[in-house]
């Protein structure tokens, strides 16, 4: 253990997880001003209830006999764990293991063998694989914690060796072999990754590692995020620059300090021969922010096409997005927003809303939007993110009698599909804002929203109450927020065409004249 360490604060298991989504959340919530924190998100909270009852329920149906030691809490949970540890209990629910600074709380003990493997029970996927392009990568947040596990049992000399377990949503034991790398590209094995954030968060427990705001993503969710957007903005932080983050933010920070210092210098002074002076930073990637920098300081006039865009023009286009319960892993509505001739009063919209909760109603929700998209064709069709083509695929195959692969491909053929966040704003566009979302671009061009706090996460949530209670006006509000979503991609759609004139030369010229 590192001098100076307090075991008045133990690191812990649930640190370190918030330590790979955030270092500065695990200072917040050491150190931050209680009186700052935003209220619990309801979808935050959705997440804690449906963990526990996934738990709850994996336990009530263990088929195994178990020792169960919730009854116990703090100290007196721990010495019952090292009691039914030292008798060779095979498996232990709910125990606590602690060993110089480290502090854990592993759902399940197994015995292996003389020793014990851990075993956490998780209500998501044991790996990443909500993107296609993901697959098989293990999550670095179960990875770290199962590692904080192991470290502690090898500390008692009770590890049964360096792997955890997690018991993931689908039923699945997935084995963390903490000597592997995360990835198969990877470098660094788990048990390093996990060495590392350790030193992180004892650097943070005892103030000699400080931390910063950023804006990211996940910041969303965030109890600390009204605190953390405030500062931010005060300090005009790089990472308000869409897709630097955090991690080119503390690259950069030492000889740029902020949007307006990057804005006005020039980025060649960085570069090092083919290189820049800034770690994992390339020259485009640099000259690329650097436009964004621009823009957010004023400095360009607004937003501008990179490159021209082509777009398919047919009479009729359709702009279509999906909403998916995450926790359920079910599919439950496919809007549309039909249009003929560019003719906005010609606009309509079609929803296909699953009638029952099962397989049978997401089965023939899919079943009806693919009939209808089907008999819609020849048309454009325009979504955002490629989100709805990956859910696609993943409804085909698991309803091949609706259509087949090749159905599927074709639909979203990238000559009449396009999908406008990849295809157009990410490649081809810039825009003077703090990240690229469909909820940021259209409000930037004058959409609102009918719903005060409209987000895939909250409809998720008022799908669940939608579940649970069964009140017709939150479906309707689900409703009425897919249809803005749609109508927000065809509001998008006509802001990137009255883009097409203006490119980076001619605002210069503007603003020359
Ligand atoms: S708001 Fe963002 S930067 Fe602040 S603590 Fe939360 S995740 Fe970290």
């Amino acid at each position: 253990m590192p001098q100076h360490q307090s075991i008045d604060t133990p690191i812990t298991a649930s640190m370190l997880y918030d330590l790979v989504t955030c270092p500065h959340r695990v200072t917040m919530d050491l150190f931050g001003n209680p009186k700052e924190k935003d209220n619990p998100n309801p979808f935050v909270e959705l997440l804690w209830e449906k963990g526990t009852l996934y738990e709850d329920e994996v336990i009530q149906n263990l088929k195994l006999p178990f020792l169960d030691l919730r009854k116990f809490a703090g100290a007196e949970k721990a010495a019952a764990t090292r009691k039914a540890m030292s008798e060779g209990v095979a498996l232990i629910y709910s125990g606590r293991i602690e060993a110089d600074d480290l502090l854990g709380d592993p759902d399940l003990l197994r015995k292996e063998g003389s020793a014990y493997a851990p075993i956490d029970i998780k209500s998501g996927a044991g790996e990443e694989g909500s993107d296609e392009d993901e697959d098989g990568k293990l999550k670095k947040t179960y990875a770290v914690q199962l590692a904080l596990y192991v470290d502690i049992l090898e500390r008692l000399r009770l590890s049964a060796g360096k792997v955890g377990y997690i018991w993931d949503i689908h039923g699945e034991e997935v084995a963390y072999r903490l000597d592997d790398t995360r990835t198969k590209t990877g470098k660094e094995t788990l048990w390093q990754e996990y060495q590392n954030c350790l030193t992180q968060a004892r650097g943070i427990v005892n103030r000699s590692l400080e931390t910063l705001p950023a804006c990211a993503s996940v910041c969303k969710l965030c109890h600390w995020y009204s605190s953390c957007l405030k500062a931010v903005k005060a300090a005009d932080d790089l990472s308000l620059i869409p897709e630097l983050g955090r991690t080119k933010r503390d690259a950069m920070m030492n000889e740029i300090s902020s949007v307006l210092a990057f804005a006005e210098c020039n980025p060649e002074a960085y570069f090092d021969g083919k290189k820049t002076r800034f770690a994992r930073i390339g020259q485009d990637t640099l000259r690329k922010f650097h436009k964004r920098a621009k823009l957010l300081a004023g400095h360009d006039l607004g937003p501008y096409l990179k490159e021209p865009i082509i777009l398919p023009s047919p009479p009729l286009e359709i702009f279509f997005d999906i909403e998916v319960d995450t926790m359920r892993g079910r599919c439950y509505l496919h809007g549309f927003i039909e249009r003929l001739n560019r003719d906005n009063s010609t606009e309509q919209y079609v929803a296909f809303f699953m009638d029952s909760i099962d397989e049978r109603g997401e089965e023939a929700a899919f079943d009806a939007a693919w009939r209808y998209i089907k008999g819609k064709q020849p048309c454009a069709i325009y979504y955002y993110s490629k989100y709805e083509r990956t859910i696609w695929r993943k409804l085909q195959a698991k309803y091949p009698r609706i259509c087949n692969s090749r159905d599927i491909e074709s639909l979203f053929n990238p000559g009449m599909t396009i999908d406008l966040y990849g295809d157009v704003v990410r490649s081809k566009t810039e825009w003077p804002t703090y990240d690229h979302s469909i909820k940021t671009l259209a409000k930037f061009l004058g959409f609102q929203w009918r719903d005060t706090h409209p987000s895939g996460a909250a409809s998720i949530q008022w799908f669940d109450e939608w579940v649970k209670l069964g009140d017709p006006k939150m479906k309707q509000r689900i409703l009425d927020y897919n249809e803005d979503d749609c109508r927000a991609t065809r509001w998008l759609l006509d802001g990137l065409r009255n883009l097409s004139n203006s490119t980076n030369d001619t605002q210069e010229e503007k603003k020359a004249g």
